[in-house]
């Protein structure tokens, strides 16, 4: 099974090679950039955490459910078999990212954690260990160079660590799950699957309120309605005998 890299559910096979050590904390690292703004435009790979969408929400103060219509484009994932969110670039505007506004981040103090680490990208363990590495950026310009603990505290991402970790460890328990009920349940039951863990992971969230309780009470919500699509599906294949 997998590690979550930035990708946290998505589907993008991306494999973090030698070329791309873990760093420590303390660890010095250095990129260059002269800052074209590219990085935020033409990307397909934002991928969006639950949180990530929750926080876009209580920034714009719209319901989660409306952010991912407006911003972002949804998927299964191939791999992960659950649900996939996405910034949609905008094609009519340069394929930039829908929150780029003048070379500047509409939603800076809520921006994806895709974004906040970038070029750093994280890593999590099954048992939770949380670990960053540099991704090349191919990028010509001033060279920066930062500590990686003072990279991360820039935009307060060790603050989120203990969600991201939860989100993580959650996604990579229902792949398993979902893989299983994918092969049990007929298509209809499966689309209806889908639209639940919709529900769960991203829209059913009131953006007033903490983001971890919600999620708590929506995985405890999932749980039943899982059961409840196994005990359909079993009662339909005793029938149809
Ligand atoms: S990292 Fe690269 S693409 Fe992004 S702003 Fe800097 S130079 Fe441009
Ligand atoms: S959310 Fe902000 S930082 Fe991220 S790609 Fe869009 S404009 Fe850039």
């Amino acid at each position: 099974m997998r590690d979550h890299h930035i990708d946290l559910c998505g589907q993008i096979d991306f494999t973090r090679t030698e070329a791309m050590p873990l760093l420590a904390r303390e660890a010095h690292f250095s990129f260059a950039c002269n800052g074209c703004g590219d990085c935020c435009r033409g990307r397909e790979d934002i991928v969006l955490s639950g949180f990530d969408l929750w926080r876009i929400a209580a920034r714009l103060h719209l319901p989660p459910q409306i952010v991912a219509r407006g911003f972002c484009r949804a998927s299964i994932g191939m791999v992960s078999h659950l649900p996939v969110l996405r910034l949609a670039p905008v094609k009519e505007n340069r394929n930039n990212c829908p929150f780029l506004t003048e070379n500047h981040c509409a939603i800076h103090d809520a921006e994806p954690l895709v974004c906040a680490l970038y070029p750093l990208a994280q890593e999590i363990s099954r048992d939770g260990q949380v670990s960053y590495f540099l991704q090349p950026t191919g990028c010509g310009g001033q060279v920066i160079e930062a500590r990686v603990q003072d990279y991360l505290a820039r935009y307060d991402v060790p603050a989120r660590e203990a969600t991201d970790v939860r989100w993580a460890q959650t996604c990579m328990a229902l792949e398993d799950t979902v893989e299983q009920l994918e092969a049990a349940l007929g298509p209809v039951l499966v689309r209806r699957m889908q639209a639940k863990l919709w529900q769960a992971l991203y829209f059913d969230y009131n953006f007033a309120q903490p983001f971890l309780p919600q999620l708590e009470r929506n995985l405890g919500w999932l749980q039943g309605e899982m059961a409840k699509l196994t005990a359909y599906q079993a009662k339909l294949k005793y029938v149809s005998k």
